[in-house]
């Protein structure tokens, strides 16, 4: 066996050897893409069969809020695309991305099994004119689908009224004649939950592993998959929407299978299968059989002596994030008419952490270019900054997918596919990855078609479009929300043309921005740009997280008071957000002309 020197990639710290077996190809690919399309696919089928059922489990199992759940949603799912910066950063300099991809999945792994304790269902009860009583609800099951029969009432000394929510946000108590005991004016009547303080904690001990797991484990696989290409390959934006293609793969059949576990047989079970499906990703990578030999290798200088400090300190990360989560939730909302100082002031840490990062790295970055680059670099810099920021707006709306829309999809979507078969809310989830395989391959060939002709829209201009795409989803559903019928729920299929039209969207951004990054960023400096695209992501995921928090309605014990309310307080939301959208992407538009020109001829 003759060996030879593997490529070295301006990614990769993957200095190996490679043998001439791996000429051997795969969809006209290097070989060694299967494997970590397989990999890949398991880590994602375990993290959205997590995401599936995670708002869902805050608000039905532990009884949070909307605000507390989606709060601490848009947190965690921020923490998730910020952790990468640091893993990708350790995988530079000490582990390599191999076994940084192996530690991730370990540590993902065992965040899910966590997540499978739940202890019992939270107690709910309800404070009325500074009185505390208990709630009961009849016919609750604690799954992610309700029984859709639940009747809950506040129990008094003497008797138990039944709880009705007014479209006007005041509460009704009836008597068992359903004569009105009393009406509670809006704000008046304050639902609440006991959890366990203890199932409580280890939730969110697993929430802080999968963010520690993923900072490991995402970022070092796309490395790896770049490295498979040499500088200039023209496969390689091709195997990277390949590799797109394994993401959602994984995340299909899971958004379908982990809730249908977890009604089936229990909220343990949804997320234990998801634990299952990461570990089988691990096994995929550790027992390589030496198909990945030579990539994502340690670095030359990066001494193995080092790697328990490195797990360990990833693991002392864990009581870092969960005071994070923690603070998150003790969010108080600053008094009104403190204005924006008092606002920023009173955010959490996480918040500061990330605006703060977001505000002075961006400006710095370009102060840089301006000082170290040539003028045609720094001018390339800004056009990357400014469609960065354009990003955040992006995914700041398709991210509701797992919050609001998860919660919408509960109360106020028609779940019914045909006759008497239905789909359950987390299952909606699916038609994204659904569209995203199933458009994916034409897309490729619709750019490829129109290039041949000159005809490919630039950069800006597919930005554009994904973010006048993403406002239009939320528009097409509150269209379709108009035929609500008197039970206030909107027919499936609006919320699936949602999701069409965002998956549309997601691929004029997503797999283009990660190679505009790597091509418009000054070369010493493109591992840090491509930490600021995932920052964007995250500030995104963290502001997801306050635009749920917005579209909150009020629950006792885990169920909306009142569904018109409800209805009326997304499509509020949604419409408002959808335009913001709209007149972002068209301002983008009108803005590619200037910013083709700071690209210099980048595509
Ligand atoms: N669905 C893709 C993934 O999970 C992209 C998500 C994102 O970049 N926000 O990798």
């Amino acid at each position: 066996m003759v060996d030879t020197p593997a490529v070295e990639e301006p990614f990769s710290p993957a200095s190996g050897r490679t043998n001439p077996a791996d000429k051997r190809t795969w969809f006209g690919h290097p070989r060694q893409l299967a494997r970590l399309f397989t990999t890949e696919m398991w880590e994602r089928f375990g993290y959205y069969g997590m995401r599936a059922l995670l708002t869902l489990y805050l608000t039905k199992h532990f009884l949070f809020s909307d605000q507390q759940a989606t709060g601490l949603y848009g947190g965690f799912t921020a923490l998730v695309y910020l952790t990468p910066l640091v893993g990708g950063f350790i995988a530079d300099h000490y582990l390599g991305s191999k076994r940084s991809v192996k530690f991730g999945a370990i540590v993902m792994s065992l965040g899910y099994f966590i997540l499978c304790f739940g202890g019992e269902t939270a107690r709910p009860h309800a404070t009325i004119d500074g009185q505390r009583y208990e709630v009961q609800v009849e016919n609750f099951v604690d799954r992610p689908t309700s029984s859709g029969e639940e009747v809950r009432y506040v129990v008094t000394p003497g008797e138990r009224l039944k709880i009705k929510g007014n479209e006007d946000g005041s509460v009704d108590l009836l008597r068992a004649d359903n004569s009105v005991a009393k009406n509670l004016p809006k704000g008046s009547f304050d639902p609440g939950a006991d959890r366990n303080g203890l199932f409580v904690a280890l939730m969110l001990i697993g929430l802080s592993m999968v963010t520690v797991g993923n900072g490991f484990f995402k970022p070092n696989i796309s490395t790896m998959v770049g490295s498979l290409y040499d500088q200039g390959d023209r496969r390689r934006d091709a195997g990277f929407t390949i590799f797109y293609m394994g993401i959602n793969l994984g995340s299909l059949f899971s958004q379908l299978l982990c809730p249908f576990l977890a009604d089936a047989v229990g909220w343990w079970a949804g997320f234990g299968l998801a634990a299952v499906g990461m570990m089988f990703s691990w096994s995929l990578i550790q027992f390589d059989g030496g198909r990945l030999a030579g990539y994502g290798e340690r670095p030359e200088h990066g001494d193995p002596r080092k790697d328990w400090i490195v797990y360990g300190a990833a693991l002392l990360a864990v009581p870092v994030i969960w005071f994070l989560f923690t603070n998150l939730m003790n969010y108080q909302e600053p008094e009104p008419g403190s204005g924006i100082v008092g606002y920023v002031l009173s955010l959490p840490i996480m918040g500061k952490l990330l605006f703060g990062t977001f505000l002075v790295g961006v400006p710095a970055i370009l102060a840089w270019s301006y000082f170290r680059g040539t003028r045609v670099e720094f001018q390339m810099m800004c056009a990357a900054m400014v469609l960065i920021i354009f990003n955040v707006v992006f995914w700041t709306l398709f991210e509701q997918a797992g919050s609001s829309l998860t919660l919408f999809a509960d109360r106020n979507t028609d779940l019914t596919v045909a006759g008497n078969w239905s789909i359950s809310a987390g299952q909606t989830q699916f038609f994204n990855a659904f569209f995203i395989v199933v458009l994916a391959p034409l897309f490729s060939l619709l750019w490829n078609g129109l290039a041949k002709r000159g005809l490919e829209p630039s950069i800006p201009v597919k930005f554009a479009l994904a973010l006048m795409g993403v406002g239009a989803g939320f528009l097409f559903l509150v269209w379709g929300s108009a035929f609500a019928g008197s039970d206030f729920k909107v027919a499936l299929w609006w919320l699936a043309g949602l999701y069409l039209i965002h998956s549309i969207a997601e691929l004029m951004i997503s797999p283009v921005g990660l190679s505009m990054i790597t091509k418009l960023s000054i070369a010493r400096i493109v591992g840090m740009m491509m930490g600021v695209w995932f920052l964007s992501i995250s500030v995104a995921q963290y502001v997801a997280g306050v635009v749920a928090q917005v579209a909150s309605v009020e629950t006792v014990g885990g169920q909306v008071t009142n569904l018109q309310v409800s209805l009326q307080t997304y499509v509020g939301v949604f419409t408002t957000i959808g335009w913001i959208s709209i007149v972002l992407g068209a301002i983008l538009f009108l803005l590619s002309w200037p910013l083709k020109y700071l690209m210099h001829g980048v595509k």
